[in-house]
This record gives structure tokens, C-alpha cells and sequence, in this order.
């Protein structure tokens, strides 16, 4: 049994600000990965440039992180970054950037390689990364994994090095401009963190402080993700109809604990990694364009009913801490706040195949399960059309 988690993390209201030093600390010259337009909007892009521009700190911005970045887009901001003479990476946004920042640290740090040491088992280090989530979703800013788009296999897939953030700052203020849909998705990815860590062929004790804590704070968060999906229209507010959105229907104590639910879940797949609904989901994600958390939140109920047929014991477990009677009842919760999915049933064979072929996901549940498990899975969770 082991334990390991690098990440310095700070959780608290205008952190940026609050260890500038410590940011400050890794590094003379700054490259910064970031999305299109969120990190600008939400004030998370200014407050880390104030600091730069305060202490002289030569930057270099990068911009055009798309979402499920691409090994592509990868290689290219690290030429860039190179070019600059960069010595260290922070990145600033959701999953996409966070992840896109660890690559490009990574290949930035190693010139002599191109972007197919990626998918190598190699000994590299990575330049340090400074991890600045505005999404409650990946705990990208606490976990080693870059996950990326292959365009050339069709799918998605983790890096093969594990690069922990040196320094995760995390401040629910930058949850304000997030749309409820945003959250609702981001906050399921850290559902289904929880819960494909605690049902996890590497589950261990240390591991489930963290998968269990997460899920019992999920719980709390239950009615208030039931309050944003039913838009601002069910939540009385003192604001006219329309000046409100969607940041009016949450607290700023909401928005810390939606972000402390999504570290403590990254905490968790750290120690373990995530499991069968993370892997179908790359595959509804790279071909029908579904967003990450609605993706893998979509199949976690008869993921569970698949893993009671063998340990109904563990799926209890889970139940009672998010506070659901059934299986049934957590799945009808999450089609009402996520909707649903259609495939073919030529999409439902190849996804099977895909998965089936994907040996390092499937060892990571705890019994056999072949094709047929996998179909079960699939066929429970989504519309499937001729
Ligand atoms: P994302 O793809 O990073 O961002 C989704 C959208 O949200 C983008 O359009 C982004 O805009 C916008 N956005 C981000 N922060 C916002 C804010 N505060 N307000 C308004 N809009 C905001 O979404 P994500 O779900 O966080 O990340 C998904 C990626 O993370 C996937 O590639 C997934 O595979 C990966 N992931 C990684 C791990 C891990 O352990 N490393 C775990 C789970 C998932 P901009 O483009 O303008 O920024
Ligand atoms: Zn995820």
C-alpha cells in the first residue's frame, strides 16, 4: 500500500495573490497556458499577470488551448514556449489547459524529443507546473495525468509520465462566470472520480479518505446542483429576471466547496486512477462531442449495478454516502441534470471493441468482465438508435 501526492495546495479566496512568492518561486520566465476566453473573463488570467508584471517576471502567453487538447496543439505551444526560453508552465482554466500545460512542460523540458515521447515509457522530467483550476471538475491541479486527444487513434488517452503540479492554487472565485451547465458537468466529473476510485481494482485505506470524503461532500451538494439545473426561474433572488445568471444561484460558499469536492476527487484518482466510465467516455467524447463530465457521469450508475453483481457491499457504501436509496435513483438524478445520449448500434459495437482493447483501463476493475459486461454497461446508459 503506498501514498504519494506532491501537489502544495492552497484553498482559499484570492490565493493567487495570497503566494505570490511561492509562484513566484519556480521559475524567471513564464509561460502561461490558458483557453480562449474563460481565464480572461474570470479575473484568473489578470491576477497571475499582476504578479508577473509586478516582480519584472518576463511571460509569454499561449491562448488556443481547445477543449480535449490535442497532442497536436500540444507540441505546437511547446515549440513556442521553447522559443521563448520559458522555465516554468502555469496553466490556467479547466482540465484541457491544465493538462495541455503538463505535456508542454514536458516537452519543453526534453528538446531532444518530439511528440512521440508522449506515448513512451521513458524516464523524463518536466518543467515545473503551476496549476490554476477555474473549473470543479478534473483535479487536474492535483493529479500526475495529462489526458489528450490522438486524433490518429480516434480517442483520448492519459499521457505515459506522471507530472504532479508543484503548486496548485485553487480559489472558487473564479467559478463566478461558469455557466450552470459548466458546473453541473465539471461537478460530475468529480462525482465519478469518487466513485470509480472507491470501486477500483487499487482501492486501498489511504485512498478511500479521500474517495469517501469527496462523496459525502457530493452529497451535500446534491440539492444545489438540483436547484442550478432548474435554472434561475426556481431560485428566488432579489434580482430582476434579467440581471440574474447563473453565479447568482450560488453562494461563494457553494463555489469553495464545489472546488474542494473536485481536489479531494483528484486526490483520490491520484492514488488510483479512473476506471470503466472514464474509458467509454473517451469514446462519446472524441465522436459524439459530449463534454467530459456529462460523458463519464452518464454511465456511473450502471457502472455501480455491474460492479454490485460481484460486491453489492462497496456499491452500498457509496449509495449511503451520497445519500441515494438505489442505483436507480442516483442514475434518474444524473439523466435529470445531465440528459441523455444517443448512439447507433454500430457506434454501441465499435465503443465495446475500443474498450475491450484498452487493457490498462480494464485492469483497473476489480473482477472479469468481457464484452458482454462492457455492452451491458453501454446499452443501460445511453439511447441506442438503429
Ligand atoms: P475544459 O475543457 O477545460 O473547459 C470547458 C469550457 O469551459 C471551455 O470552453 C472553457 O473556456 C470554459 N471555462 C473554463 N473555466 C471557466 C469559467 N470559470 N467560467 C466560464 N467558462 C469556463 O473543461 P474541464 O471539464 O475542466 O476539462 C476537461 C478536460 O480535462 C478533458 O480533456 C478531460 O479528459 C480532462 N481531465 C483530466 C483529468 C486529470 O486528472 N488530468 C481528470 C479528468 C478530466 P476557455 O476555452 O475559454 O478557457
Ligand atoms: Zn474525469
Amino acid at each position: 500500500m503506498q501514498f504519494f501526492a506532491p501537489t502544495r495546495v492552497y484553498l482559499e479566496k484570492d490565493c493567487v495573490a495570497n503566494h505570490k512568492n511561492e509562484l513566484l518561486s519556480y521559475g524567471s520566465r513564464a509561460f502561461i497556458i490558458t483557453g480562449k476566453h474563460s481565464s480572461k473573463a474570470n479575473g484568473s488570467l489578470d491576477d497571475v499577470l499582476s504578479i508577473l508584471d509586478e516582480a519584472s517576471v518576463p511571460y509569454l502567453i499561449y491562448n488556443d488551448i481547445e477543449e480535449n487538447p490535442s497532442v497536436e496543439t500540444v507540441t505546437k505551444a511547446a515549440g513556442i514556449g521553447k522559443d521563448f526560453q520559458a522555465d516554468f508552465v502555469i496553466g490556467i482554466g479547466g482540465g484541457s489547459p491544465l493538462d495541455a500545460a503538463k505535456a508542454i512542460a514536458l516537452l519543453m523540458a526534453n528538446p531532444q524529443e518530439d511528440a512521440g515521447c508522449l506515448y513512451e515509457s521513458k524516464e523524463l522530467t518536466a518543467l515545473p507546473v503551476v496549476a490554476i483550476p477555474t473549473t470543479c471538475g478534473t483535479g487536474s491541479e492535483v493529479t500526475p495525468n495529462a489526458v489528450l486527444t490522438r486524433h490518429a487513434f480516434k480517442t483520448k488517452k492519459s499521457i505515459s509520465h506522471n507530472i504532479y503540479p508543484k503548486l496548485a492554487l485553487v480559489d472558487g472565485k473564479y467559478l463566478s462566470s461558469a455557466s450552470s451547465n459548466l458546473i453541473i458537468h465539471t461537478a460530475v466529473d468529480a462525482l465519478a472520480h469518487c466513485v470509480e476510485s472507491r470501486l477500483h481494482t487499487k482501492a486501498n485505506v489511504y485512498n478511500h479518505m479521500f474517495s469517501e470524503y469527496g462523496l459525502s461532500l457530493w452529497g451535500k451538494l446534491v440539492p444545489v446542483l438540483e436547484q442550478i439545473s432548474a435554472g434561475p426561474d426556481a431560485v428566488p433572488s432579489s434580482l430582476s429576471e434579467k440581471d440574474r445568471t447563473p453565479a447568482d444561484l450560488l453562494s461563494d460558499a457553494d463555489r469553495e466547496t464545489f472546488m474542494l469536492a473536485s481536489t479531494v476527487a483528484g486526490m483520490a484518482i491520484a492514488q488510483t486512477s479512473t476506471s470503466l466510465p472514464h474509458a467509454i467516455s473517451y469514446e462519446i467524447t472524441y465522436n459524439q462531442g459530449v463534454p467530459h463530465g456529462m460523458a463519464c457521469g452518464i454511465f456511473l450508475a450502471a457502472y455501480m449495478d455491474e460492479y454490485a453483481r460481484n460486491n453489492a457491499e462497496d456499491v452500498n457504501r457509496v449509495l449511503s454516502l451520497l445519500g441515494f436509496p438505489s442505483t436507480d435513483d442516483l442514475g434518474a438524478f444524473l439523466r435529470k441534470i445531465l440528459g441523455t445520449v444517443t448512439i447507433t448500434e454500430a457506434e454501441c459495437d465499435l465503443y465495446a471493441d475500443k474498450v475491450m482493447a484498452n487493457t490498462s483501463k480494464l485492469s483497473t476493475y476489480p473482477f472479469a468482465i468481457d464484452r458482454d459486461g462492457i455492452v451491458r454497461i453501454i446499452r443501460r446508459s445511453l439511447t441506442i438508435t438503429a
